[in-house]
């Protein structure tokens, strides 16, 4: 007898036992993909996680369904790597195979609908749905159900599926089905009965009327003494100016013939095209430490300033790793947002780099991770966003974290809930490979784990060039109001800047932290101000679309011309964002070209990397955006960066807040005079006098880091304290009260005071779901794994109680 332990995609924590027959148990190995059934009828992907002969006790193994795979698809490290993943964030490991494998890969059972067997006559019976339904199944034999719901262009085709099955129209399979399918490219060549010169002479004679179809084959002929390469119909088509139809009919004939190649999905066609840059002095400073460095330390800390130079740094340690003919994985937090990096790394490694991240399609996704584990040149470089630390790597040289304080790193839902920069320190440690992360503004975590020693931390003070920082003002908005110098939500000294940099050709970027026109729409006469009917949030005004949106569900209505409450029509908005500033810039700057970044308007696949193509090529004079602007981006031409509003990031009740807002608005800030001329910043808020402000506007990391973990300190906060955040939800707020009660009070009996909560969060219902949380803050002395049994044991009662059955809980390890 034989068995393997399969893993399934699935939240339970258990493994699942199959039998094998003799075969598959010598034919299988770690980490292949079997089918296998699961409940009443679903089929499910397995993982193979050990093949064996120890019978389980207690129940009847069922046998695998099929095996999937001729070759394992995952390594030992990766297993190794979401074993500790699972482990660390407290979930199963089911749940990180999820996240981790392209979904192409976790087959599922589906539904297919085929016509049944008997002749059906009576078409004319069948209403307009069913017929389609019908009449695309006598040109294939089945059809997906998917495929089913685009054909009929509804959601809800069950009826129209129902009534064809009663009439026995058609039969419903549950099949296993390949998600992937390679992208084929059809190619045209002659058929081989033609390849003679005579053979050919006739063809063409017996053409002769059939003038479109000659002009094809001449066209044809064409490029075949032009090019070796094959022919593919779209260019034999263009060439020759011939319709679909026509080609078709020669083949049909039996003149040409079309034959299909597989290709790549994602293909970079360009080649490298420059040198990479000699590095300056400091630079070179900077690399040779970072080199003696990773003698000792694993991991290392690059903090080098905005503009310093850091990613030229980055291109020299992948080149050297590469020309030993290793892997290198760049790791970025958002990969929608870096297409600029992008192109600039390929014109040094032109197609050896390939990009990964979740807005890739499932058979691009599939293709990339086919190429890095069969170490492909093409992939030897990847770049990719938090999912790119799941793909699997054979040889890795090195790892490289960038804007590693950027909370992307971290995924809030669904679990797990990981930290990408984290988890890449351990599969850094597996891969017994390095890891270099760099910022500017690196998180409070990291330069502490840095300052003492875990890390290495290497500095870079001085921008390329010796271009200076630019130079940061405050601007009182209170004062300003008082002594009427503002006009719409920009003060005298902002449109001062502003006119000046217009007229020298230079160009602006505006931030302001919130999307839409304004967050808050409010009765003068009675105070009411229209919320969500799903979340406790007020609805934003957005004036393009004449509409209230909830940020929160997507839920939206008309904008209202009267009060709902009171019927009054003196409405009024409180609170701006990027839309409303747009709208006054369209008066205030009449002549000038006017653009918004956010996520409003860079919903479309290419519309984000247009947007900063205008803003390259100069067609834009003033951006106006959310935090989307600060990460990463380097302009040649932007003089001023003006910050709409400082004091919604200072004022956000989260105990990283203010290191968020320092970031955040050096991050901004860093966008402004990166060549020659020095920049200017100006930042308008209520209060200047901010600690935190202070320290932007004078570049004082150090001291912003000082004052920062002395709070962590009598906070009782990371670095100090690690954190596990525990979140209920639930239609009923009574139940979810009484269900956090519950577990608070179990755990603090054993965490005592280190327990926070339970509390509802600022938005204290999102989609319906009341949310309560707790905290557990753990001491350094504390064993962290401990802690988290205790945690799962309470779960596991809280589990058992029938009352709370409807709760959802998530565990948040870390939490951000
Ligand atoms: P960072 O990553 O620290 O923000 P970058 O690497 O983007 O900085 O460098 C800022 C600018 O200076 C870029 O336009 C880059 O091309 C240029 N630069 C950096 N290092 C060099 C170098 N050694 N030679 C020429 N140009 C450089
Ligand atoms: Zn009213
Ligand atoms: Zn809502």
């Amino acid at each position: 007898m034989y068995f393997i332990d399969a893993i399934l995609p699935i939240p339970l924590k258990q493994a699942f036992t199959y039998s094998v027959n003799k075969d598959e148990a010598a034919f299988l190995k770690q980490g292949m993909r079997v089918a296998i059934p699961f409940g009443k009828s679903k089929v499910y992907t397995g993982i193979v996680y050990q093949v064996h002969d120890q019978a389980p006790v207690g129940y009847e193994t069922k046998s695998i369904d099929h095996i999937l795979d001729e070759e394992p698809i995952i390594t030992a490290i990766q297993i190794k790597h979401w074993e500790w993943l699972a482990n660390y964030y407290m979930c199963s490991l089911g749940e990180v195979i999820k996240a981790a494998l392209p979904s192409a890969f976790l087959l599922e059972s589906e539904t297919i609908i085929k016509l049944s067997s008997q002749n059906f006559q009576d078409e004319a019976s069948l209403t307009d749905d069913e017929f389609v339904l019908y009449e695309a199944l006598q040109h294939q034999s089945s059809i997906h159900i998917n495929d089913a719901r685009s054909i009929l262009d509804r959601k809800n085709i069950v009826s129209v599926i129902q009534k064809l099955l009663d009439k026995n129209i058609i039969e419903v399979e549950e099949t296993v089905y390949e998600q992937y399918t390679p992208k084929l490219k059809r190619y045209i060549k002659l058929a081989s009965e033609y390849t003679s010169e005579e053979s050919l002479r006739e063809l063409l004679d017996s053409l002769n009327r059939a003038h479109k179809q000659r002009e094809v084959l001449m066209h044809l002929f064409m490029l075949n003494t032009q090019t070796k390469k094959p022919i593919s119909s779209t260019t034999l088509q263009k060439k020759s100016e011939a319709s679909a139809a026509t080609l078709k009919a020669l083949i049909d004939k039996g003149i040409l013939e079309e034959y299909f190649i597989q290709q790549d999905r994602v293909a970079f066609l360009g080649e490298a095209s420059s040198e990479i840059k000699t590095l300056n002095e400091a630079q070179s400073v900077a690399y040779q430490e970072i080199k003696t460095s990773f003698k000792t330390n694993d991991t290392v800390l690059l903090h080098g300033v905005t503009s310093s130079g850091k990613t030229e740094i980055y291109v020299r340690l992948i080149e050297e790793a590469i020309s030993k003919g290793k892997q290198v994985l760049y790791m970025l937090p958002e990969i929608a947002l870096t297409t600029q990096l992008i192109s600039r790394l390929q014109k040094y490694f032109g197609e050896k780099i390939s990009v990964y991240h979740s807005k890739f399609s499932v058979n691009e996704r599939v293709e990339v991770w086919n190429n890095v584990l069969t170490e492909k040149p093409k992939a030897q470089i990847v770049i990719g966003a938090r999912s790119s630390l799941f793909l699997p790597f054979k040889n890795l040289g090195l790892i490289i974290v960038d804007e590693e304080h950027e909370p992307s790193f971290k995924q809030y839902s669904p679990a797990p809930r990981y930290n990408a920069r984290d988890s890449a320190i351990v599969l850094a440690n597996f891969q017994n490979t390095k890891l270099l992360m760099g910022s500017a503004t690196p998180s409070l975590e990291s330069y502490h784990n840095a300052k003492t020693g875990k890390f290495g931390l290497v500095t870079l003070k001085k921008r390329f060039g010796n271009v200076l920082m630019p130079e940061i003002e405050l601007v009182d908005v209170k004062e300003k109001n008082r002594k009427k110098q503002m006009t719409g939500h920009f003060s005298d000294r902002l449109l001062e800047e502003m006119h000046e940099v217009l007229k020298n050709g230079e160009q602006i970027i505006l931030f302001q932290n919130r999307r839409g026109f304004s967050p808050v729409v409010e009765c003068t006469t009675c105070g009411v101000s229209p919320q969500c009917p799903n979340c406790d949030v007020s609805l934003t005004f957005h004036q393009h679309r004449n509409q209230l949106r909830c940020h929160y569900c997507g839920y939206n209505m008309a904008m209202m011309q009267s009060c709902i409450a009171c019927g009054s029509e003196t409405l009024d908005t409180k609170g701006f964002g990027t839309e409303q500033i747009e709208t006054e810039l369209k008066t205030l700057f009449p002549n000038h070209k006017v653009a918004r970044m956010d996520q409003d308007t860079t919903k479309g696949k290419n519309s984000y990397s247009k947007l900063i193509e205008a803003l390259e090529n100069e067609e834009i004079d003033i951006l106006v955006g959310t935090q989307m602007l600060a990460k990463g981006l380097d302009f040649r031409n932007i003089s001023l960066v003006g910050v709409m509003n400082a004091d919604n990031l200072l004022n956000f009740p989260d105990f990283r807040a203010h290191e968020r807002s320092f970031q955040l608005l050096q991050q901004v800030s860093g966008r402004a005079g990166r060549t020659q001329k020095r920049g200017k910043v100006l930042i308008q808020t209520y209060n200047p006098y901010h600690q935190i402000l202070k320290q932007v506007s004078v570049n004082d990391y150090e001291g912003m880091y000082k004052e920062q973990l002395e709070e962590r300190y009598n906070y009782k906060y990371p670095p100090f304290f690690r954190t596990i955040k525990i979140v209920f939800k639930d239609k009923n707020l009574a139940r979810v009260q009484k269900a956090s009660a519950w577990f608070g009070q179990a755990l603090e009996m054993q965490f005592k005071e280190n327990v926070l909560g339970p509390e509802p969060p600022p938005v204290g219902r999102i989609k319906n779901k009341y949310i309560i949380n707790l905290l557990v803050k753990i001491p350094k002395n504390q064993s962290l794994d401990k802690t988290k049994k205790y945690i799962e044991n309470v779960q596991r009662s809280f589990n058992s109680l029938k009352d709370f059955s409807s709760v959802r809980v998530n565990i948040d390890v870390d939490n951000y």
